[in-house]
């Protein structure tokens, strides 16, 4: 596993496989490592991730090959560990979905700068995990994994079997056993094995790690645990897209919702390689993270200064983003910290109101975890912490058709009529 066999013709970063990546890092000691299933640290058990090589000295051409690229995240192929003809593969293409200008939300809310909803239901299973799948599915071809899994919450799962489905793996993914049926459904129809775990979240998750250590595990590939460094990367493309999609900018806030935090890190990470590299100009930016009340163990330590972040048992209608003890959690607390940022949480009424108040503003139906970001951006800017004068991208990752409980019960028809004038005129909607 040392560094210095990187060089050597025989791995897969010298054979092109992940293009520009060289090495993995680990991010407590800085510790390299060859490219490979591995996602902790042999020296400190701190976890890995991707490091680069990446182009430099042409900015002007790294824009043109990015704008005449895929209308995918593999236009930024020349950024990610995956080979360079990476499009031609198999592949659901996920990315490249609507920066909306949210100009009736922003009055809404009092916004006189510019508000944008990055809106990822578009990707081809109706959430952002179709990005980071796509990275990790690669990186399983060039191990040589033969099925695919991962513990999910739900989005995780279907984005998985429909990306096996494409590519030809086996997959086998796993859930808590009882989330919404939307979920469930979704994770189920790509015809790949789903198992529902008598557990939350955090038991599922702790289950997979045991299967990567057991025989019965054997081949698999994991894309949030043992290919984790290489599943984070594709959450970069957030922020690749969101700066050229604002004309090569970078936005002054962006709130992102927190699970188990890698979405939040990455796209801090993605924002800081376009400024070294000369895509965007170096400016400050500010990254908040959003929780549900219910699941709120990063709030909770950026509220009382912790650096460490306390497990708690998720209770919350936002069962995407129920994990109670997230892997990324003091990461995210870094940098809402460096970036003069904040993490906030809002509860399972306000994540509702949400919801509406964005499907009633800008024709977006979001799924629970959009109602934590639009409603944790109301809240703060309530609070003075982000300033609506500015410009704003609230992240909105998944489908609100994925998760109509949230909904249903306080929406529905104005009213149940005979199919009569008279009847419509009696409803008074005349
Ligand atoms: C998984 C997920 C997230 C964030 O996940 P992280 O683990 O924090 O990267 C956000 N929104 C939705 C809808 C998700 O499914
Ligand atoms: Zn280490």
């Amino acid at each position: 596993m040392a560094v210095q066999s990187v060089e050597s013709s025989t791995t897969p970063s010298a054979s092109g496989a992940f293009g520009p990546a060289v090495a993995l890092s680990c991010r407590e000691c800085g510790e390299r490592f060859e490219l490979g299933p591995i996602f902790a640290c042999e020296a400190c058990f701190g976890p890995l991730e991707v490091a680069y090589e990446l182009p430099a000295g042409d900015p002007e051409g790294l824009r043109r090959r990015i704008e005449t690229g895929p209308n995918s995240i593999w236009r930024y192929a020349p950024l990610l560990p995956v080979p360079a003809d990476v499009a031609e593969l198999p592949s659901l293409n996920p990315g490249f979905t609507q920066l909306v200008k949210a100009d009736n939300l922003a009055r809404e809310l009092g916004v006189t700068g510019e508000l944008h909803i990055k809106d990822d239901s578009g990707n081809p299973t109706h959430s952002f995990k179709d990005r980071v799948v796509a990275i990790a599915v690669q990186a399983a071809r060039t191990f040589g994994f033969t099925t695919l899994s991962c513990s999910s919450t739900g989005n995780l799962a279907g984005a998985v079997g429909a990306a096996a489905a494409r590519a030809g793996f086996r997959s086998c993914v796993f859930i808590p056993h009882d989330l919404e049926a939307g979920k469930v459904v979704m994770a189920a129809v790509y015809g790949g094995e789903l198992v529902g775990i008598e557990g939350n979240y955090d038991d599922v998750n702790r289950f997979c790690s045991e299967l990567i250590g057991d025989p019965a595990g054997e081949g698999w590939g994991f894309v949030n645990v043992n290919l984790r460094p290489y599943y984070g990367e594709g959450s970069k493309t957030l922020a690749y897209e969101i700066c050229e999609q604002l004309g090569w900018r970078l936005p002054d806030q962006i709130v992102v919702p927190i699970a188990s935090g890698s979405q939040l890190t990455k796209i801090d990470k993605g924002l800081k390689e376009l400024i070294a590299i000369g895509l965007v100009e170096d400016r400050p930016y500010k990254i908040f993270g959003a929780q549900a009340e219910g699941c709120s163990p990063v709030s909770a330590a950026f509220k009382a200064g912790h650096d460490v972040v306390r497990p708690q048992k998720p209770r919350t209608i936002a069962k995407s983003l129920a994990i109670g003890n997230p892997a990324d959690g003091p990461y995210v607390l870094d940098i809402a910290r460096r970036t003069g940022g904040a993490v906030e949480d809002v509860n399972d009424e306000q994540i509702v109101d949400a919801i509406k108040l964005l499907a009633r503003t800008e024709g977006i139906f979001a799924e629970t975890a959009g109602g934590v970001t639009v409603g944790v951006t109301k809240k703060l800017i309530e609070d003075g912490l982000l300033d609506p004068s500015l410009t704003t991208v609230v992240l909105n990752t998944g489908d609100g058709l994925k998760t109509l409980d949230a909904v249903a019960p306080t929406t529905g028809p104005s009213a149940i009529i005979r199919p009569t004038l008279d009847s419509f005129r009696e409803a008074g909607l005349a």
